[in-house]
């Protein structure tokens, strides 16, 4: 036995724990990332990418890699539509492009690029900003005590079992998450539902797509329902069959008990429209939908994130999206906590701000998976459908770390957002081209308008006597609005300001003059870091 510490240890280096990893890393938090498998994704899964998940890694300067691995897999901006078959009638089209009607709320756009492609540039990321990714290597056992939690290592070579002590442990290890049982933490919602089954295939499909460029193609058969994604090429792509039905309309059960090759062949036909389409089979996977998020995210020093606290079917395209998010909420907690310029409580907060967000990031995939895919769940226990931009980008965050809110909303358009605290600081096109946005990651940043210089002042002291570094802009001074929205999206006013966090979250806002800026905005920024 050897034994290494680490300040966190990450189980699990798939999509969440890779991303995880490259938000600590750049805060200056090492990590070691465990994964069992032997390199990163071999299956494309997600795909869509939304806006949120790429504004948080344009902040780790990932932006343009990750624009170059999308061309590479996809035309950019396709549509999504449902069709009898891809070669037949057009039923619906949802989105003509992905990008339609969201281009102004944030400067990045929603990326269609899957894990195989997204996966090695996180890895390359998280290894250069400090991070130790083992393959092949799994935790074995996990316990934790009042200063840290220990883990046996189990290495797939063989090789002698070893002991990692780490401050503080994220499970990002996947639906089943054994950490998660371990902890004896139960999941809500509506558990598992469907009988799945994902078929990746060779046929070239370019005459039967014509000149679309469709992403993702939604089919309602006379047999089956599902959906499609094809490669770049059009020589290739996965069918998901989510139901089949037979000439009675029976619907079957249990798709997945027969995933023989000419079964697939027979749905991939069926779904293209085209009986005598050469395909070849390279791989079925067979798996279950569910609905299910965790009772709670956080046990002492141990912390659920993506999969192991929500998982959800693919309709909406969230789930992954939703995964990264809870690492990027965490990431900068961590890295305050552990060196001291947070207090531990700020922890807490975890759970409270990213707990609802999963259930009802959840629910929102659920209800389409319900409606668009298989009316027969039943429409009793549905929310009500919210814009996919809201999901992404709308949700609020409510904790002792933000300031009392004004009101009980729990998400907003992002169209028109209103800079209320809990809510995602808006995009404003700032200084020339760039975004509010790229003021925040790494400080927290007090925003004033042009008359709001004792706001100012006062967050130099504020910062200064809590020993955090606070970025400070005024309207005017040192930061350009050529469009003027900043005060109006930010609800500011010419004499207020707004206290953004290193996550880009508003933690606190006035909307005019303080009677006592310098204690106001102490007090805020106390609050925001548990202290
Ligand atoms: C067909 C399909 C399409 C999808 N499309 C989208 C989409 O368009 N957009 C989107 O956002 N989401 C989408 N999703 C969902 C998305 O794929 C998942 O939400 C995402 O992969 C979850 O990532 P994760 O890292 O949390 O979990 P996982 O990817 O499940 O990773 C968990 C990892 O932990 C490892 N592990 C587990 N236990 C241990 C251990 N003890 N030691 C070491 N390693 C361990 C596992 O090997 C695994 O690699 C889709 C899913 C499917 C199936």
């Amino acid at each position: 036995m050897s034994g290494d510490d680490v300040p966190v240890l990450i189980v699990g280096g798939s999509l969440v724990g890779l991303s995880t990893a490259v938000f600590l890393g750049r805060l200056g938090v090492p990590s070691l990332v465990l994964e069992r498998h032997r390199g990163t994704a071999i299956h494309p899964r997600a795909a869509l990418v939304n806006q949120r998940a790429i504004e948080t890694y344009r902040v780790a300067g990932l932006q343009e890699e990750i624009e170059e691995a999308a061309a590479r897999e996809f035309v950019q901006n396709g549509a999504i539509v449902s069709v009898e078959s891809l070669g037949g009638k057009e039923l619906d089209w949802y989105f003509h492009f992905i990008n339609e009607g969201v281009e102004h709320i944030s400067p990045v756009p929603r990326i269609f690029v899957t894990q195989i492609g997204l996966e090695p540039v996180l890895l390359h990321a998280a290894e250069s900003l400090g991070a130790r990714v083992e393959y092949a290597s799994e935790a074995a056992s996990v316990e934790q005590d009042e200063s840290g939690v220990t883990v046996v290592v189990r290495s797939r070579d063989g090789s002698e079992e070893r002991t990692v002590r780490a401050r503080y442990l994220v499970a990002a290890d996947g639906a089943h998450s054994p950490i998660r049982e371990g902890l004896g933490i139960p999941n809500l919602g509506h558990g598992s539902f469907s009988d799945s089954i994902t078929i990746y295939f060779r046929a070239d499909v370019r005459r039967l797509m014509g000149d679309r460029n469709l992403s993702v193609v939604y089919v309602f058969g006379p047999h089956l329902q599902g959906f499609f994604r094809f490669s770049l090429d059009l020589q290739a792509g996965f069918l998901v069959v989510n139901s089949t039905s037979d000439d009675a309309g029976a619907r079957s059960v249990r798709i997945g008990e027969d995933m023989s090759a000419p079964t697939c062949i027979a749905y991939v036909r069926e779904a293209l429209g085209d009986p005598d389409i050469a395909v070849e089979i390279e791989n079925v996977q067979r798996w279950s939908a569910s609905a299910e998020y965790a009772e709670r995210l956080r046990e002492g020093r141990i912390f659920l994130a993506g999969d192991s606290a929500h998982v959800m079917p693919p309709t909406g395209g969230f789930g992954g999206n939703c995964g990264i998010q809870d690492g990027y909420d965490l990431a900068w907690k961590l890295a305050y906590v552990l060196d001291g310029r947070a207090g531990e409580e700020l922890l807490a907060t975890y759970d409270a701000e990213r707990s609802p967000v999963g259930a009802f990031t959840t629910e929102q995939a659920y209800t389409r998976y319900v409606l668009r895919l298989d009316p027969s769940l039943g429409k009793d226990d549905l929310v009500p459908i919210v814009d996919e931009a809201a999901v992404e980008l709308g949700y609020r965050y409510r904790s002792s770390a933000i300031a009392e809110p004004e009101d009980d909303d729990t998400w907003e358009n992002p169209r028109e957002p209103s800079g209320r605290p809990g809510f995602r600081a808006p995009h404003v096109v700032v200084d020339g081209g760039s975004s509010t946005l790229d003021l925040f990651g790494d400080d927290f940043v007090v925003l004033a308008g042009p008359d709001g210089a004792a706001w100012c002042d006062a967050a130099r002291a504020a910062g200064a006597a809590n020993g955090l570094d606070v970025g400070v802009h005024r309207v005017g001074v040192d930061l350009r609005d050529p469009s003027a929205d900043l005060e109006r999206l930010y609800g500011v006013g010419a004499e207020g300001a707004s206290l953004v966090r290193p996550d880009g979250f508003v933690a606190w806002r006035s909307p005019g003059a303080g009677a006592d800026p310098a204690g106001e905005l102490a007090a805020a920024l106390a609050c925001a870091v548990c202290r």
